[in-house]
Formats: C-alpha cells, structure tokens, sequence
C-alpha cells in the first residue's frame, strides 16, 4: 500500500485489531505493542462485542482491584466470614475470582486464561496468585492496576486448597451446606463468604456441576471464588447455556477464544521478550519460512529413534521441510539465499542434533537449505524455577512466530504457542505402541483450540452421565486426547 496508509495500518496492527488498550506505557512491557512486528502472521481480528467487553471489564478491575475501597470492604467481609448479606443483591459491590497457579508453564497459562473469560462472563474482578513468578513472567494486563493478588489475602492457605478442602464447592454439595434447589434465588439464603472451585484433574463429580446452569445461579452470589485448574476449562463454559448467548456474541467465530484471550492477557516481561526478539533476530528473522518443532519430552524418556522418524517423515510428508537425497544421486543446483529455518523446542537436544546432521550431511531434493536451531535443552523439567521458566515462555512464545507448526499431542506447551500464533498445528500423537513409528505420522488439528483435558460427562437437565462432546455444536472431543472437550 501506498506510505500515506501504513501508518494507520500500522496503528491498527500494534493494538491488535482493538484487542489491546492504547496508551499503557510502553517502557515498562516493550512486547505488548511490539509483537505485532513479529507476528507475519497477523492473526483473526477479535468481534467488535469482544472490544467492547474488554473496555469494560478493565473498567471493573480498575475500580474494583487492589487499593480501591470496594476492594479493601471486600476483604474485610471475607476475613470476617460474613458474605455480606448472603443473599441476593449482597451488600458488597465487586466480586471477585482468586486463580491459583500452579503445575507448568503452558497450564499457568491455559488455566489464567480461562478464569479470565470466566470472570467476563460473570463481571468479576480476576486477581492472579502470584506464586511461581508470575510476575517476573507476565506484564499487567489490565490498564492502571494490578492483577496479581496483594499479599494479606484473608485464607493464607488457600494455595494448599485440595479436593479435600472443606470449602469446595464440590464438599459443601455434598455435605448440604451449599443446595441448588432452594439457595441463591431465596432471600434471605445464607451463602458463604468464598468458594472453592475445584477444576483440576482431581476434580469430582460434584465439583463439576460448576458446568451446570443450576449451580452457576448459586455460584453468581458467591462474593469470592478461589479456582484451581491445571486445563484449559473454557469449551466446559459453552456447554453452561446461560452463557452461550454471550459467548457467541463475543466469539462469532468459536475457535479463536483461546487466540483472541491469550494475545490480550500474556506479554512476556521485558526480560522474556528480550530473549525473543534476539533469538529470533539472530536466527529466525531472515528465512523465507519458519517451521516450528516441538518436541515434547516427559521424565528421563531416552533418546528415541522412533520419535526422530515420526518427525522427519511427518514433515517431509505434509511438505514442511523438504526431503534429503540419498549419498550419490546427483544433486539439485542450491537455490541461493532461499532457507527454511527449523526452531526446535525440546527438554533434550538429540532431536535436534539429528536434524540438524541430516540437513547438513544430505542436500534437499528441492535444493533449499534447511538451518535447524534449538534455544535451550533443560533436560529435565524443574518447577518454579525463575530462569527455567522464563526460557520455556521465550520458546513457547517463539513457536508462536513460526508459520507452520508441528506440536506433541497433550502437551498444554504446544497448546499456548498454537493459539497465540494462530497456528493449526500438525499434531503427532503418541505411539499406542512404543516399538513402532505411529502412521501416519502426524494429523492437522481441528482448530487451534487448546483440548480442555478434564471435562465434564454430565447432562445437567436430565441430571445424569452423558457425552458432552455431542451436545452442543462447536464443542467436541479432542484427536489428541479422545475424552478431551475442544472448541472448533
Ligand atoms: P506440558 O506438561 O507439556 O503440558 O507443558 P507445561 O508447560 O505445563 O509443563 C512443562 C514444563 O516443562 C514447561 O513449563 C517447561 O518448564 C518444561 N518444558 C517442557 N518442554 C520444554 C521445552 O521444549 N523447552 C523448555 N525450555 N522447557 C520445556
């Protein structure tokens, strides 16, 4: 286009379509408006309702948040266990949703995201347990105030919050102290002052009526809600019908929600970007395509021939890197200056060194080169240790710059990078039996979806077990994790 327009193109792009507020200072979160440098792949535009809702809601947790006087009357009602009023229209003005961190990166993250949206779709304030460096990790996303929750919080052990844990919603069902059938919409019902709202893998049946219209109506008056989960719970919110006509609304196009949310809410620190934006300037930048590779690797697992062919045969055969020729046939004339650039991620580098031998010692059939890097090899996976998780969030978020990904299946890592890229992965599955190359290789995913690991299989109407994968249209099970729920 001509130069009088890329400035307002420009402009556009730097906020995402809408999706970022302008004017937050930029020294203090260099990757919030410069992402989009990076990104050739500019990614969907986000629904002019969802630009609209985010205004707001930033509007919310600013008068809401830490320091403001709603929310020191707010914690002054929890430490006093009072719900304030415990009925319908609570005293209280602001409610609020506690995220606990914990487990990996990518299920920090899938986790955050979710009890963001949880929180827009019920106009409460979400503060972000700061534990596990979440600080150090991620920018503020919220204009003029804080997200993380401040130190003084009234349940000083609610990290340690389990499926045991008295308060959960799941517990106070089943022991009667919470009922659905007559609290909530009754004057006059006594709610407890907090909830916790248990959506991890350990989760019970009764903790995930959370999923279910009848308990969310309960769940409405509850002043402080406290949620864990290590997945990514959203496609469980579209099956809750009370949310759906805002859902669409927000999302007319239903396999962007983790797209739209995670390029809203994670902006590496200035730390993080600075380790992308020099790895991908010094190896990435120049190539005519990227390919991503993520390669993952759980416990002390060996080296494994097998995994190192179902990668070479899934991206030769989708036509993501080309083939090698064989010692002795006559090679094709190198196309100069024409590179692929292969970014590997994985816990180990031997992966990476075969593939960066095989390109090396062979010419392509094409006659590109192929240069094949790989930004750490940690080994083992550590939790909760600062630079460890600062250069997995650098890798995922260089995954996210590639134009075409290939990802391990279950891996909450790979879901992240596919969706702020907005990238449908090719997905290699695991082996159902270890001995042998899986074929095919690799199968393209539905969408760029995260797979929400943990779902519900209940019929909230007709009060019994049912298949949530085949109610409601864009929510179905995953190919990687079949009992898994995705959006598509
Ligand atoms: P998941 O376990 O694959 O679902 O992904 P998570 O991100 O939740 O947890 C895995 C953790 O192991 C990450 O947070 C990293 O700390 C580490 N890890 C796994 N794969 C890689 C990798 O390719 N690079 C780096 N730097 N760390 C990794």
């Amino acid at each position: 286009g001509s130069i009088l327009h890329w400035p307002a193109t420009a402009a556009h792009d730097k906020l995402l379509g809408g999706l970022l507020a302008d004017g937050m200072d930029e020294g203090s979160c260099h990757s919030r408006y410069q992402s989009a440098m990076y990104r050739r792949n500019a990614g969907r535009d986000p629904s002019p309702h969802l630009v609209s809702k985010l205004r707001r809601h930033e509007e919310l947790q600013r008068r809401c948040g830490p320091g403001t006087a709603a929310y020191r009357d707010a914690v002054e009602s929890l430490r006093s266990g009072k719900s304030g009023g415990g009925d319908i229209g609570s005293s209280l003005e602001c409610r609020y949703l506690v995220s606990i961190s914990y487990r990996g990166l990518g299920n920090r993250i899938l986790a955050a995201a979710s009890a963001f949206l949880y929180a827009m779709l019920t106009d409460r304030v979400l503060l972000i347990d700061p534990n596990r460096e979440m600080e150090e990790l991620f920018c503020e996303p919220f204009p003029d105030t804080t997200w993380l929750l401040p130190p003084g919080f009234p349940l000083t052990n609610y990290t340690r919050f389990n499926v045991d844990t008295a308060e959960s919603y799941g517990n106070m069902l089943k022991n009667k102290v919470i009922k659905t059938d007559v609290a909530g919409d009754v004057p006059g019902a006594q709610l407890p002052a907090f909830v916790f709202i248990n959506l991890d893998h350990t989760s019970t049946v009764e903790d995930k009526l959370f999923f279910c219209d009848e308990d969310q109506r309960v769940i409405r008056n509850i002043p402080w809600l406290v949620m864990r989960t290590d997945s990514y719970i959203v496609p469980g919110l579209f099956l809750v019908t009370g949310f759906q006509n805002e859902l669409d609304l927000l999302f007319p196009e239903t396999d962007t929600v983790f797209h739209h949310i995670g390029r809203y809410l994670f902006h590496p620190t200035n730390h993080v970007w600075g380790l992308v934006t020099r790895y991908y300037d010094a190896y990435l930048a120049t190539a005519q395509q990227r390919v991503g590779i993520q390669v993952r690797v759980f416990g002390a697992q060996p080296e494994s021939p097998n995994l190192l062919e179902q990668i070479t045969t899934c991206t030769q055969k989708e036509n993501l890197l080309p083939e090698v020729i064989a010692a002795g046939e006559p090679a094709v004339a190198p196309r100069h200056r024409n590179f692929k650039a292969v970014l590997v991620t994985s816990l180990k580098s031997w992966y990476y060194e075969k593939l960066k031998s095989l390109y090396w010692e062979h010419a392509t059939a094409t006659g590109e080169a192929v240069s094949v890097h790989q930004p750490s090899h940690e080994e083992y996976q550590h939790f909760g240790a600062r630079s460890h998780d600062g250069k997995a969030w650098a890798e995922i978020y260089l995954l996210s710059l590639t134009d075409k990904l290939v990802t391990s299946g279950w891996s909450t890592f790979g879901y992240v990078a596919q969706g702020l890229g907005g990238l449908t992965p090719w997905v290699m599955h695991k082996p159902e039996n270890e001995s042998a190359v899986p074929s095919p290789p690799c199968r393209r995913d539905v969408s760029m979806e995260p797979c929400f690991h943990a779902p519900p299989f209940y019929d909230c109407r007709l009060k019994r077990g049912a298949d949530t994968g085949k109610m409601v249209p864009h929510v179905q099970h995953c190919d990687d994790v079949e009992w898994g729920l995705k959006l598509k």
